[in-house]
C-alpha cells in the first residue's frame, strides 16, 4: 500500500489549499511578487530604449522626444543613457530585492511545514501510523518539503516574470502596431495550449515518481532498521534485488516524466520560431513602406525576442511547478489528516493513581475483537499484576490507559475521570510505562534516563540507575554516565537497556508505574534485586502499579492478579487463591516451576 495517507476527502487543487495555509504570510508574497514585476517591467524597457535611440538618430525633431521638446539629437541621446542608467540601476535593486525576499519565504515556509507536519504526527493515533512506513513518512517531511522550497526559491518568480513579460509586450504591440503585433503574438495560444496539455499530462507521472520514491524511502530505511535479520539470514542477496526492483521503478517513473517534459522545448521553439519570422519579415516590410518607424521596427525585434523565449522556459517552470504541487498535496493531506485521540479539558494536577476499566472494549482496526467487556479495578497504591497467554490483549490495556488509542466501547477512568474527558498531558504524565521493547534514543546514558525529566540532577539520575539496578553496570561502561548507547541503544544488550528503561520511568516520579514485560531480558538474580527496590519504592511512596509478566514468579507478591485470556478476564485474586484454586493460572505457575501441570497450558 502507498505510504502516505490518501486524502480523507478529495484534494481540491494544492495552489488555493497552499495560499490559505500561508496566509500568514500574505504581506511577504505581495512584496515578493511586487519586486518580481517591477523587475521585469524595468528589464523590458532597454528595447524600448533602444528604439528611442534608433529614432533620436533617425528621425532627430520628429522623433518621441524631439517631439517632448529635446530637439537636439545628440542631447536626446543623453537623456536616453540618463534613463538606462536609472532603470538598470533600479532593475537590479528589484533583482537583489525579489532574490532576497522569495528565498526567505521558501526557507520560512518549509521550516513551519516541516514543523506543523512533524507536530500533527505526533499527535496522530498510534492506528493511523499502521498502515504507513517511517521512510514514506520522512519522505513527506524532507522531499516533498524540500520541493516546494525549491519552486518557492526561484520558479514563482519565474512564472510571475513570464506572465509580466506577456502583458507588457502586448500591450506595447497593440501600441506600436496592430498588424504586425498579431503575428507576433500568433504562436502564444499554440504555446499557452500546448504548455496546459504538458501540465496535464505530466501531473500524474510526477505523481507515480513521489510515490516510487517513497516506497523507495521506505525499503531503505526498512532494511537498515533490519540489518542484522538480513545478515543472518543471509537475505543480502535478495535485498539488493528487492531495492534494485524499487529503485528500477523509481528510475522508469521519472523515465516516463523525462521523455515528456523534454519534447517540450524543441516543440515550443518551433512555434516561437512561427512568431519571429513573422515579425521579421512583416514588420521589415511595413518599415521599409514607412508605414511605422524604424524604431519601432527594431523594438518589434528585440521585443519578440523578450516574449517568446522566455515561454520556452515555461516547460521546466511548469515541471517545477507541478513537482511543486505534487509535494504540497502531499504534505497538506497529512496535515488535513483528523486527530482523533481528541485532547480532553478537565485537568488532573494531583493524580492519587486509581483506575478502573468498565467492560472495555477494543478492535484495532481491520482487527478481530481483542478485548471484549474487560473489567479492572486498581485502588490507587495497589499492585495489581496482568497474567495471560501470548496475544491476550495485556499490552493492548495499557495503550488504552495511555490512550494511544481510543476504547470502542465501555471506558476506562483515572481518579474517576473518563480518560477521555482528561487533560492528555495530564494523563500521560500520571503514567511511567516501561514498555515491552523500551527504545532509547542516540545519545548518553545519561539523557535516557533523563528523557522526560529533563531538570533531573547527576545525583537523581543515579538514584534512579540504583533503583534500577543499573548503576553498577552503568559505572563499568567506558565513560560512565556519559557513554553514548547508540542509535536505539544498540551498544547495550537487551537486559541493560530494559534497566536504564526502568530508571528512565522511576526518575519520571509518576503516580501510577507500568512494568510491561519489563525485565523479561534480565537474569533471575537481577530481577529479584529490582523487584525488591521496587517493593522499597512501593512502600515509601504508595505507587500504583500495574505489572504484566510472562515469568509468573515476577508478580506472584502482586495485592491483586487477573489472569486474561482472549481479552478477558478469567481469573482473578492472589497468588496463593489462584494457585490452590487450579485451572489457567494454576496450570502456568506448574509449568514455570517444572511441577507436572494438571493439564495442558
Ligand atoms: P504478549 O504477551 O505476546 O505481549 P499481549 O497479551 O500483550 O501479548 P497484545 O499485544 O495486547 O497482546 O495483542 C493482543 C492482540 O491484538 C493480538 O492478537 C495481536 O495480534 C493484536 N494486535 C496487537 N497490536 C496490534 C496492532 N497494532 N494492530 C492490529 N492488531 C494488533
Amino acid at each position: 500500500m502507498p505510504p502516505a495517507a490518501p486524502p480523507a476527502v478529495p484534494s481540491p487543487h494544492p495552489l488555493p489549499r497552499l495560499l490559505r495555509y500561508g496566509a500568514a504570510h500574505r504581506p511577504a508574497v505581495a512584496w515578493a511578487v511586487t519586486a518580481s514585476v517591477l523587475n521585469k517591467l524595468l528589464d523590458l524597457a532597454p528595447p524600448a530604449l533602444i528604439g528611442m535611440a534608433v529614432d533620436a538618430v533617425v528621425l532627430g525633431e520628429q522623433s518621441l522626444l524631439g517631439r517632448m521638446g529635446v530637439v537636439d539629437g545628440f542631447q536626446q541621446v543623453l537623456v536616453i543613457t540618463a534613463l538606462t542608467v536609472v532603470i538598470w540601476v533600479l532593475e537590479s535593486v528589484f533583482e537583489y530585492a525579489y532574490g532576497v525576499a522569495w528565498r526567505n519565504l521558501a526557507q520560512q515556509v518549509q521550516h513551519e511545514l516541516r514543523l506543523d507536519a512533524y507536530g500533527h504526527l505526533q499527535r496522530l493515533d498510534s492506528a493511523w501510523f499502521q498502515g504507513r512506513s517511517t521512510g514514506g513518512l520522512l519522505a513527506v517531511m524532507n522531499d516533498d518539503v524540500n520541493q516546494l522550497e525549491r519552486f518557492l526559491d526561484g520558479g514563482a518568480n519565474e512564472l510571475l516574470q513570464v506572465a509580466t513579460t506577456v502583458l507588457v509586450v502586448t500591450g506595447s504591440y497593440v501600441l506600436l502596431s496592430p498588424g504586425v503585433a498579431g503575428l507576433s503574438l500568433l504562436p502564444i495560444p499554440l504555446i499557452l495550449w500546448g504548455s496546459f496539455r504538458f501540465q496535464a499530462t505530466i501531473a500524474p507521472r510526477y505523481a507515480r515518481v513521489r510515490e516510487r520514491n517513497a516506497a523507495l524511502s521506505a525499503t531503505l530505511a526498512n532494511n537498515l532498521g533490519g540489518i542484522e535479520t538480513i545478515k543472518s539470514f543471509s537475505t543480502e542477496a535478495a535485498e539488493v534485488d528487492h531495492v534494485r526492483a524499487l529503485s528500477e521503478d523509481y528510475r522508469q517513473a521519472n523515465r516516463a516524466a523525462i521523455s515528456l517534459s523534454s519534447a517540450f522545448s524543441p516543440l515550443i521553439r518551433m512555434a516561437v520560431m512561427v512568431g519571429f519570422v513573422g515579425t521579421l519579415v512583416y514588420g521589415g516590410w511595413q518599415a521599409l513602406e514607412g508605414q511605422i518607424a524604424v524604431g519601432s521596427y527594431s523594438v518589434f525585434l528585440f521585443l519578440t525576442q523578450r516574449l517568446l523565449w522566455p515561454l520556452t522556459r515555461l516547460g521546466s517552470t511548469f515541471d517545477l511547478y507541478q513537482r511543486a504541487m505534487a509535494s504540497t498535496t502531499r504534505i497538506l493531506d497529512l496535515l488535513d489528516t483528523p486527530i482523533t485521540v481528541r485532547d480532553g479539558t478537565v485537568p488532573l494536577p494531583h493524580p492519587r493513581g486509581e483506575v478502573r476499566f468498565h467492560g472495555v472494549a477494543f478492535a484495532y482496526p481491520e482487527g478481530r475483537q481483542v478485548l471484549r467487556a474487560f473489567d479492572l479495578d486498581v485502588p490507587a497504591g495497589a499492585t495489581v499484576a496482568v497474567v495471560g497467554p501470548t496475544g491476550a490483549g495485556k499490552s493492548t490495556l495499557v495503550r488504552l490507559l495511555l490512550r494511544l488509542h481510543d476504547v470502542s466501547g465501555g471506558s476506562i477512568t483515572l481518579d474517576g475521570h473518563d480518560l477521555r474527558e482528561l487533560r492528555l498531558a495530564d494523563l500521560r504524565g500520571a503514567i511511567a510505562l516501561v514498555s515491552q521493547s523500551p527504545f532509547l534514543f542516540p545519545g548518553s546514558v545519561r539523557e535516557n534516563i533523563a528523557y522526560g525529566s529533563p531538570g533531573a540532577t547527576l545525583d537523581q539520575v543515579r538514584q534512579a540507575a540504583r533503583d534500577a539496578e543499573a548503576d553498577t553496570f552503568v559505572q563499568a561502561l567506558p565513560q560512565g554516565y556519559d557513554t553514548v548507547v547508540g542509535e536505539r541503544g544498540q551498544k547495550l544488550s537487551g537486559g541493560q537497556a530494559q534497566r536504564l528503561a526502568i530508571a528512565r520511568a522511576l526518575l519520571k516520579g509518576a503516580p501510577i508505574l507500568v512494568l510491561d514485560e519489563a525485565t523479561s531480558a534480565v537474569d533471575n538474580e537481577t530481577e529479584a534485586a529490582i523487584q525488591q527496590s521496587l517493593a522499597r519504592l512501593h512502600a515509601a511512596h504508595r505507587k500504583t502499579m500495574i505489572i504484566i509478566a510472562h515469568r509468573l514468579s515476577t508478580i506472584r507478591h502482586a495485592d491483586h492478579i487477573v489472569v486474561m485470556d482472549q481479552g478477558e478476564v478469567v481469573q482473578a485474586g492472589r497468588h496463593e487463591e489462584l494457585v490452590a484454586r487450579g485451572g489457567l493460572y494454576a496450570r502456568l505457575w506448574a509449568v514455570q516451576t517444572g511441577e507436572r501441570a494438571g493439564g495442558p497450558p
